[in-house]
């Protein structure tokens, strides 16, 4: 075991296995854009299913969003995402190609790929210039002036401008949360690392509405929580920090921020953004719309402007550093075995069920077995090809869990229950499967990575 991940073995095994794929790839694909395959849509739906647990079923004070991706272009006026939405680029006048300004130090010249661009000696870079990363289109049948609206590039302002809705109809009152996940765009200059950054991708963000006095506070608890929902699910805590935001690095509307940030097989990179933003967005948007967006309380008069900590994570980026820290190879009997060791909550297949060979009535029973499974937890049912090669393909899908049935299965109805990490087999009644497997789902889970990394 050990750190043997690259990026290059993620890449190659997501579309060995149906996990991501280069977008429109028969037409040559287009940059950086990636489409989820069955596996993939089932991994990335974990991640975002245990979001929403950890926001909405395991606490009280947040609920649930799903706003549109065109608004009003006001919005992005009142935010200052027209204004300064902006990345710095440059561009090359012999190779034609641009780069982001302030990452020059991670990418590569065009034509000389060892060194950074305007380190090789035919770079003749521009003056830096800003570029907004807003995606523009046009509603309506006729392109005319007016008529312009942006592709969202976060979901964080469609929670502020549903603020007094929320307020009003669901009865919350500071603090509280509003939580959404759906897709964003940005026009990114260098796209690329994979999913790590695309120009569309899904975001998880949650805005916690607070009383100004009670904000950092409850900017500490925020980053403690989402830090614990990655180590809960199986990330390395040692491949996992908080870092900081430097003065220098704050967005316009913060005044603190944290990054979590995972060791991807590029470095330590952002995973997720946690930012006190203050009352920012709120007195913007009141200013921009003409509208109070303040809480008053019934009872004491008092009225405030709560101050907003959210904590913005990437559904795709998050899904790639579960990837990255589930990827194992290990020698069993002479031979390379690559598997995942993904969280059992987070794996796409929990159990796969399969008859040691495809005769002797075991495949009817183990049809049997599966048809019961499938009802509690998402199962498969595989008969294709010796048992090594089908147990090779559900490690390396990350199924926790494997059920045989064999020859003694049709005389005692029993199975053996084969564990993916440990590779122990144990024997057990097919009327006590489904709530094993149901125990195990719900028992709390550290990668063996961990144990062997310290032992
Ligand atoms: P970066 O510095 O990497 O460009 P950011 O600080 O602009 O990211 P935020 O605006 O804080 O990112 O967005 C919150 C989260 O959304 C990020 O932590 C990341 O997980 C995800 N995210 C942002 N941009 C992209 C992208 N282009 N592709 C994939 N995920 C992204």
């Amino acid at each position: 075991m050990g750190d043997v991940v690259t990026m290059d073995k993620i890449v190659s095994l997501c579309k060995r296995r149906g996990f991501i794929f280069p977008s429109s790839e028969i037409y040559g694909g287009v940059g950086s854009t990636y489409d989820y395959g069955h596996y993939g849509v089932l991994l990335k739906t974990n991640v975002k299913n245990e979001w929403w647990r950890a926001m909405l079923q395991d606490r009280d004070d947040v609920v649930a969003l799903d706003s549109a991706i065109i608004q009003n272009p006001k919005v992005w006026e009142a935010s200052g995402h027209l204004a300064g939405f902006t990345d710095p680029l440059v561009d090359c006048r012999t190779c034609k190609q641009r780069f982001r300004a302030d990452h020059l130090d991670q990418l590569a010249c065009g034509l000389k790929p060892s060194k950074h661009p305007g380190e090789g000696p035919d770079c003749d870079l521009t003056e830096a210039r800003d570029f907004n990363l807003m995606f523009e289109t046009t509603v309506g049948p006729v392109k005319e002036s007016g008529a312009t609206v942006y592709l969202r590039p976060e979901t964080a302002q469609g929670i502020f401008i549903n603020f007094k809705n929320v307020l009003q109809f669901s009865r919350r009152k500071p603090p509280f949360g509003i939580a959404q996940i759906g897709k964003s765009f940005r026009n990114e200059i260098t796209p690329g690392n994979f999913v790590f950054r695309t120009r569309e991708f899904e975001q998880m963000e949650m805005e916690f509405f607070v009383p100004p006095d009670d904000a950092k506070r409850w900017f500490e608890h925020w980053l403690a929580e989402r830090e614990r929902w990655y180590v809960e699910l199986g990330i390395r805590p040692d491949h996992l920090r908080l870092r900081a935001h430097d003065a220098d690095e704050l967005s316009h509307y913060s005044s603190g921020t944290s990054d979590v940030e995972y060791l991807f097989p590029i470095g330590w990179s952002e995973l997720e953004g946690i930012a006190d933003r203050g009352d920012f967005d709120l007195s913007r948007h009141a200013e921009h719309a003409n509208e109070k967006l303040e809480y008053v309380d019934t009872a004491t008069r008092e009225r405030y402007v709560p101050h907003v900590i959210e904590p913005a994570a990437g559904a795709d980026r998050a899904t790639l550093a579960f990837l990255v820290d589930a990827y194992d190879e290990e020698q069993v009997e002479g031979e390379t075995r690559t598997l995942l060791r993904l969280h059992p909550r987070l794996a796409p297949v929990k159990v796969a069920v399969m008859p040691l060979v495809k005769k002797d009535g075991q495949p009817e029973v183990a049809r049997e077995v599966y048809a019961d499974l499938r009802r509690r937890m998402q199962a498969e049912y595989d008969e294709g090809g010796s048992i090594g090669k089908r147990y090779r393909r559900q490690d390396e899908i990350g199924t926790p869990w494997g059920v045989t049935v064999d020859h003694q299965t049709l005389e005692d109805r029993t199975v053996t229950l084969r564990d993916r990490d440990s590779l122990e087999q144990v024997r057990i009644p097919i009327d006590e499967l489904g709530d094993e497997l149901e125990r195990r789902l719900r028992a709390p889970w550290t990668t063996p990575k961990l144990a062997t990394a310290s032992s």
